[in-house]
C-alpha cells in the first residue's frame, strides 16, 4: 500500500549524522555537582582550579582533533556542493524526478518558499456567526447557597403541567468501574468487576424489564475471555438483542479528556470498538462520561466521527451547570467551533447536579434522593450522610414514597425542555452482589408499577438504557411536531472544572508528570511500530512469503501495547490520581510495552532494510538491530547504548516516523571521539562530537535526513585522521558573561535572556522558575486540586548555578544546573524545521520538597493582555482568557501539545512533549507547572498525597513567529490555529527519529534504504496511524489496515521566512496508488458514498479513516 502526493516536487532524502565520544571527562562527575546528595557543599567544590584542569583536557582533546580539520573542511565542502546541486534540482520542481530511493545528502536549500495553496489559507480567516455564548463573561461565580440544591436554585412547578403530556422517566442503572484507582485494574477485576458482570447475566435474565449499561471494554473483554460459550451466547441473545444491556461509548476506558492526546483517544476507542465488532457485534450509539474531570470537544468530535449519535457528560463547573440549568440548555448540540454548518453536531446531555451517585441524580434534593438508593437500606455497609435512611417499598408506604420521588423527577425535568427525564441509578463499582440487585430493582419496580397504574399522576416510569432515553428525547425535540423543544447549539470546552467553592481541578493537569511524559513516548513508539509493521506486511505480500518474520507474535505485542496505552488513558491513570502502587502498575505496563514495541520496530526494520529478503531470519536471542535508546525500568530515565566503533564501518538504521521528509539531529553514543559518518552511498554526513558528562561515553550528534516514513542507512567508523568536529565547552560559575548566537537566536548568560530575532524585529524572552506552595486553609492541594498560597515566588537558588556552554557546528547549548532543575537551552544549526525553534529540556527533581510545585515561566514583551491559547488533546486550539474574578488556580488550563500568546505583530508558542498544566497570569507571560509534591490528600477519595516524585524530564520547543499585521488590532475570536511550521515542529518534537544499530555479526549482509512514499504528504495532512487490522479469528493480522488521516487547520498569517518545510499543501487532496474504502473513525460503519477511491479530499480539521489492503 502506498500513498503518493500528486507530484508536486521530488524527494530529497539523506541524512547528516554526526557523532563522537570519549571518556576523557570522567572527572567531570564533580561538575554534575551531585546536588541531590550534598546540597550544601557540592557546588562549591567547583573551584577555578578544577575548571582549568577541565579546560586543559578540552584543549588536549581539541589538539587531538585539530589534525582532522582538513577532513572536516572536506565534509563541509561536500555539503555545500550538495546544497548547490539541490538548488539546481529544484528547477525541476514540477516534473523533475530525482530517481526515488537514491538520496542526495543535503541540508535543505535556503531560499525555499513554501508552496502553500492560497485557498488553503482561507479556512483560518473565515468568520461565521457563532452560537457560542461566552458563558464565562456572563457568570459572576458568586457561589450562592441555593437551598437543598446547594449550587443551584429553587425549582417549582404547577401540578397540572403534565396533564396533557405525561412525564416519561427513564431510570438508567449503571456501575462505574475505574480500570485502576485505589486498586489496580486486576485487583478491581478480581474483587468487584467480575462479580458485577456475572450478576448482570443472572439478574437481567430474571426480569426482561431490567436494564443496564456498561462502558469499559478493558473490563468487559477480560471477563469475556473468562466465561464459557453458553454464557457468551446468553449475553449476546438475551441481553444485547433484547436491548437489556447496552454498551455505552465502547472505548477501552472512559478517558481523561484533559491530558490525553487525540492519537491515544482514537486508539483506545478503536481498540474497544474493534473488540466489540469481533466478539459481540454491537455498535455503540451513545457516549457515557460521568467521571472525567472536565470535558473536551475533541472527545465529542471523535464520538461523532465514530458514528455515535448522543453523549452524556457530568463533571462541569458548578456555576456553568447552574447557568445551563437556568437557561434550559443542559441538552444541546455540541458543535466544534470551527464548524460553520452542523456536520460535527452531536446531541449532548449535561448532568445538572453535583455528582453521578444516586443522591445527586433523581432530583435537586440529595436528602430525598439518597432515600431511593436501596443499597443504603439500614443494616448495609453504606448509609445516607443526610441521616434519613431509605425504606423498603411496601404496600403501606408506596403511595407516599412515590409522591416524594415523583416530586424530585418533576423538579429535575423542569431543567430540561422536553417532558422526558433521565435518572442515572448507580455509583462506583455498584451491583456487585445479588442482594444489591434485588434491593434496587425490586423496590424501583414497585415504585414504577404504582406510578404507571395511577393515571392521575401523569407519569410513565421505567428502567432504560441511556439510548432508550435519547431516543425518547429525539422523538420529543428533534422530530417534527415539537418545534418548541428545539435544542440549542453550544461550542467550546468545559475546563477548568470546579466541583465546589474554589476547588478547581487544575492540579491533575500536571500530577505524576513522569508518567505523562512516558505516555507520550509510548504513543510515539506505538505509532512508529504500527506504521512500520503495516508497511512490512505490505512488503511481505509483494515478496510473496513470510520467511520466519514473526507476524503473529508482533501482532500480539502490538495489541498488548494498544491495550496498555489505552488503559493509561483512563481518567485516574494519565491524570496521575491513582494510589502509588496503582501508578507503579500502570508504569510497569507502559514500560513493558515500550520494550515490546521496540522489538516490533527492529523486526520490521530488519525485514525492510534487507536487500535480499530471503536472507531474513528471526532470532530473538541474536537481534539483527539494536534499539539505540533503552529505558532500564518503569521509573527510570532512558539510557543510550554505546556503539563500539572500529575501522570496520558500523551501520546504523534511522527511521523517520513522520510523514514529511526530514532533516533532524540524531544523537548516538560512541566509544571514541574519532568518528566519521557516511551515508549508504558513501557521502559524508555533518557530525559533531560532544562529551557525555556523567559517564564514560560520548554522544555524537548527527544530522539525519530521512524520507517520510522511511528508513535511512548510515555508517559510522573510526576516522584514521579527521572525523566529526568536536564541540567546544565553556564553564561559568560566579559571574562571567557570555552570549551564544545561532541563526535567529542569541542567548545571554547568566541572565538567561533569550533574544529571538525575526525579520529584523527582536524579542527578549526570559526563562525563569518559580515555586507555588499550598494554602494554609483546611483544604489543601492534592493530586486533583491546585490550591496555592497565592502567587508563585521566584526561584532563587542559594548559590549561583554552574553553567556549561557547548558550542558546536551542529548544535550549541547552555546547561544551567540549579538544585532542583537542570535546564538546557539548545539551538540547532540546521537549515530546516529544527533550526527554527529553541529546544528547552528540564530535568526536575523536587523529591526533598514539602508541599511545593515548580513552574517554568517565560516572560516576554509580547503584548498579549489577558489572552492566551492552549490546545485540546493536541487536536485543536481553544482561546483562553485570564480572569481576575476567578482564583489563580481557575486560570490554569491543560496543555497537551502547545500554548501560545500573541499580539498583532508576534506569536510566541511553547510546544510541549508532555501534558502539563499551563497559564498566562500576566500579559507577556506563559507558564507551565513541571512537577508537584503534595503532602496531603485533597478529599476526593484518593486518600493520599503525591509523594512518589521522580527525576522527571520535560521537553519543549519555543517558537517565535512574526504575524502579518492585522487591521484594527486584535478582535477576540473563538477560533485560532497554529502555523504550519508550528504543527510540523510539534510533530518533530513528539516523534523523534529512531536510530538502531546493526549488530556487528550482521555487517556482512547487504542493506538498502527504505522509501515507502514517493514524497512527503502535504504539510497539513498528518498520518495519525496506519494500524493493521486483526484477522476475524483474532489470531493474527489480516491483510487490511486502518489508515487514519487528519487534515490540520492552520493559519497562514505568518512571515514567509524559510521554514525548511519540505512539503506543500494541496487543498486536502491526497492521491493514492490503490483504492481505499472510507469508513467511520473506528471502522464500525461504512460511510456514506463509501465506495473505494483513489483520490481523497479532506476538509480542514477533519479526521478520516480508510480501510486499505496491505499489498
Ligand atoms: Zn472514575
Amino acid at each position: 500500500m502506498m500513498m503518493k502526493l500528486s507530484r508536486q516536487f521530488t524527494v530529497f532524502g539523506s541524512a547528516i549524522f554526526c557523532v563522537v565520544i570519549f571518556s576523557l571527562y570522567l572527572m567531570l562527575d564533580h561538575l554534575q555537582l551531585d546536588h541531590t546528595k550534598s546540597p550544601n557543599n557540592g557546588g562549591d567544590k567547583l573551584q577555578n582550579g578544577q575548571l582549568s584542569i577541565l579546560q586543559d583536557k578540552i584543549d588536549r582533546l581539541e589538539r587531538l582533533l585539530s589534525e582532522n580539520n582538513e577532513i572536516i573542511a572536506n565534509i563541509r565542502d561536500s555539503v555545500i556542493n550538495l546544497k548547490e546541486s539541490v538548488k539546481d534540482g529544484r528547477g525541476g520542481l514540477d516534473g523533475g524526478n530525482m530517481s526515488q530511493g537514491h538520496y542526495l545528502e543535503l541540508l535543505a536549500s535556503p531560499p525555499l518558499v513554501l508552496p502553500i495553496d492560497s485557498q488553503d489559507c482561507q479556512f483560518a480567516t473565515r468568520e461565521f456567526s457563532k452560537p457560542l455564548l461566552d458563558v464565562y463573561d456572563l457568570l459572576t461565580f458568586d457561589n450562592h447557597d441555593g437551598g437543598v440544591w446547594k449550587q443551584g436554585f429553587d425549582i417549582t412547578y404547577q401540578d397540572n403541567e403534565w396533564d396533557s403530556e405525561p412525564l416519561q422517566v427513564f431510570v438508567v442503572p449503571h456501575s462505574h468501574n475505574d480500570p485502576g484507582w485505589l486498586k489496580t485494574f486486576d485487583d478491581y477485576y478480581r474483587d468487584q468487576t467480575q462479580h458485577i458482570l456475572n450478576n448482570i447475566v443472572v439478574k437481567l435474565h430474571e426480569d426482561s424489564r431490567r436494564k443496564m449499561i456498561w462502558s469499559e471494554i478493558s473490563y468487559f473483554s477480560k471477563w469475556w475471555d473468562n466465561i464459557d460459550n453458553q454464557k457468551r451466547d446468553a449475553v449476546k441473545r438475551y441481553l444485547f438483542e433484547q436491548g437489556q444491556l447496552e454498551i455505552t461509548t465502547g472505548g477501552w476506558v472512559m478517558p481523561d479528556e484533559a491530558n490525553s492526546h487525540y492519537f491515544a483517544l482514537i486508539d483506545q476507542l478503536l481498540e474497544g470498538h474493534q473488540w466489540l465488532e469481533r466478539n459481540v457485534g454491537v455498535k455503540p450509539q451513545t457516549g457515557w462520561a460521568v467521571d472525567p474531570f472536565g470535558h473536551s470537544p475533541t472527545q465529542a468530535y471523535l464520538l461523532k466521527q465514530a458514528g455515535l449519535a448522543n453523549m452524556l457528560i457530568q463533571r462541569v463547573h458548578y456555576s456553568v451547570k447552574k447557568h445551563f440549568a437556568s437557561q434550559e440548555t443542559l441538552e444541546f448540540f455540541w458543535r466544534q467551533n470551527w464548524d460553520p454548518a452542523s456536520s460535527t453536531d452531536i446531541l449532548c446531555h449535561m448532568m445538572p447536579f453535583y455528582s453521578y451517585d444516586v443522591p445527586h441524580t433523581c432530583g435537586p434534593d440529595p436528602k430525598i434522593c439518597c432515600q431511593f438508593d436501596f443499597k443504603r437500606l439500614p443494616g448495609g455497609r453504606v448509609n445516607c450522610p443526610w441521616r434519613v435512611p431509605p425504606q423498603p417499598i411496601t404496600d403501606g408506604n408506596v403511595q407516599q414514597r412515590v409522591q416524594m420521588l415523583l416530586d424530585q423527577y418533576r423538579k429535575k425535568s423542569k431543567l430540561f425542555r422536553t417532558k422526558v427525564v433521565m435518572v442515572p441509578l448507580g455509583d462506583d463499582f455498584r451491583y456487585a452482589e445479588a442482594l444489591e440487585w434485588d434491593q434496587q430493582f425490586q423496590n424501583y419496580q414497585k415504585l414504577f408499577d404504582y406510578m404507571n397504574s395511577h393515571p392521575e399522576l401523569h407519569v410513565k416510569a421505567q428502567f432504560g438504557t441511556i439510548t432508550d432515553y435519547f431516543n425518547a428525547l429525539r422523538k420529543l425535540s428533534i422530530e417534527p411536531g415539537h418545534p418548541s423543544a428545539s435544542l440549542p447549539v453550544v461550542s467550546g470546552d468545559f475546563f477548568t472544572y470546579a466541583d465546589r467553592d474554589d476547588h478547581y481541578w487544575s492540579g491533575y493537569f500536571t500530577s505524576r508528570p513522569f508518567y505523562k511524559r512516558l505516555d507520550r513516548v509510548l504513543e510515539s513508539h506505538l505509532r512508529a511500530a504500527e506504521i512500520l509493521y503495516s508497511l512490512t506486511l505490505a512488503n511481505i505480500q509483494r515478496f510473496g512469503k513470510l520467511n520466519d518474520f514473526p507476524a503473529v507474535e508482533n501482532n500480539r505485542l502490538l495489541t498488548e501495547a494498544r491495550r496498555n496505552l489505552g488503559l493509561f488513558q483512563h481518567h485516574d491513570a494519565i491524570a496521575g490520581t491513582g494510589k502509588d502502587m496503582v501508578v507503579i502498575d500502570y508504569g510497569t505496563r507502559l514500560f513493558h510495552s515500550l520494550l515490546n514495541l521496540n522489538q516490533v520496530i527492529v523486526n520490521s526494520a530488519h525485514w525492510l532494510v534487507l536487500k535480499d529478503k530471503s536472507a531474513y531470519s528471526h532470532n530473538p536471542s541474536k537481534a539483527f538491530l539494536q534499539m539505540d535508546d533503552i529505558q532500564p525500568s518503569q521509573d527510570a530515565l532512558p539510557q543510550k547504548n554505546v556503539l563500539k566503533i572500529s575501522s570496520q564501518p558500523r551501520s546504523v538504521v534511522v527511521y523517520n516516523p513522520t510523514e514529511q521528509d526530514r532533516t533532524s539531529v540524531v544523537t548516538v553514543y560512541v566509544n571514541t571521539p574519532h568518528v566519521c559518518v557516511i551515508t549508504d552511498h558513501g557521502h559524508p554526513v555533518p557530525a559533531q562530537v560532544s562529551a557525555v558528562w556523567d559517564d564514560s561515553t560520548t554522544p555524537h550528534q548527527d544530522l539525519a535526513q530521512v524520507p517520510a516514513l522511511g528508513l535511512g542507512l548510515y555508517q559510522l567508523s573510526t576516522a584514521v585522521s579527521g572525523g566529526a568536529e568536536t564541540a567546544e565547552y565553556v564553564f561559568l560559575r560566579q559571574g562571567g558573561e557570555l552570549s551564544v548566537n545561532m541563526k535567529h537566536f542569541t542567548v545571554n548568560i547568566p541572565q538567561d535572556r533569550l533574544k529571538l530575532k525575526e525579520n529584523g524585529s527582536e524579542h527578549q524572552i526570559k526563562v525563569e522558575f518559580a515555586w507555588y506552595g499550598t494554602t494554609s486553609n483546611r483544604d489543601k492541594s492534592g493530586a486533583y486540586l491546585f490550591l496555592p498560597d497565592g502567587e508563585a515566588k521566584m526561584y532563587s537558588p542559594a548559590r549561583s548555578p554552574v553553567i556549561r556552554v557547548t558550542k558546536g557546528s551542529v548544535f550549541s547549548e547552555i546547561t544551567t544546573s540549579f538544585d532542583h532543575v537542570t535546564h538546557t537551552l539548545r539551538l540547532y544549526n540546521v537549515q530546516g524545521v529544527e533550526g527554527q525553534a529553541v529546544e528547552i529540556c528540564n530535568l526536575v527533581d523536587i523529591r526533598r520538597e514539602f508541599n511545593h510545585e515548580i513552574a517554568m515561566r517565560l516572560a516576554s514583551d509580547v503584548d498579549s493582555k489577558d489572552r492566551f491559547f492552549t490546545d485540546l488533546n493536541g487536536f485543536q486550539i481553544q482561546p483562553r482568557r485570564t480572569m481576575a474574578k476567578l482564583p489563580l488556580q481557575a486560570n490554569f488550563y491543560p496543555m497537551t501539545s502547545m500554548a501560545y500568546i500573541q499580539d498583532p505583530g508576534t506569536r510566541l508558542t511553547l510546544l510541549t512533549a508532555q501534558s502539563l498544566g499551563s497559564a498566562s497570569l500576566v500579559s507577556g507571560q506563559l507558564e507551565v507547572i513541571m512537577d508537584r509534591r503534595l503532602n496531603q490528600d485533597d478529599n476526593r477519595g484518593l486518600g493520599q498525597g503525591v509523594l512518589d516524585n521522580k527525576v522527571t524530564p520535560s521537553t519543549f520547543r519555543l517558537l517565535l513567529e512574526k504575524r502579518a499585521k492585522t487591521d484594527g488590532g486584535e478582535k477576540p475570536s473563538p477560533l485560532s490555529y497554529p502555523s504550519l511550521l508550528s504543527h510540523v515542529s510539534s510533530l518533530y518534537l513528539n516523534h523523534p527519529l529512531i536510530s538502531m544499530a546493526v549488530s556487528t555479526e550482521a555487517q556482512s549482509l547487504s542493506l538498502t534504504a527504505f522509501t515507502p512514499l514517493a514524497s512527503s504528504l502535504p504539510c497539513d495532512i498528518h498520518l495519525v496511524n496506519l494500524r493493521s487490522i486483526q484477522s476475524k479469528d483474532g489470531g493474527g493480522p489480516s491483510d487490511e489496515a486502518a489508515l487514519i488521516l487528519h487534515r490540520k487547520g492552520f493559519d497562514c498569517a505568518f512571515s514567509n521566512r524559510n521554514t525548511g518545510l519540505l512539503c506543500a499543501t494541496t487543498q486536502g487532496k491526497v492521491n493514492l496508488f490503490q483504492s481505499i474504502i472510507p469508513v467511520s473513525l473506528t471502522l464500525m460503519h461504512t460511510t456514506e458514498g463509501g465506495s473505494s477511491k483513489e483520490e481523497i479530499r479532506l476538509k480542514p480539521m477533519e479526521i478520516s479513516t480508510y480501510r486499505v489492503q496491505l499489498t
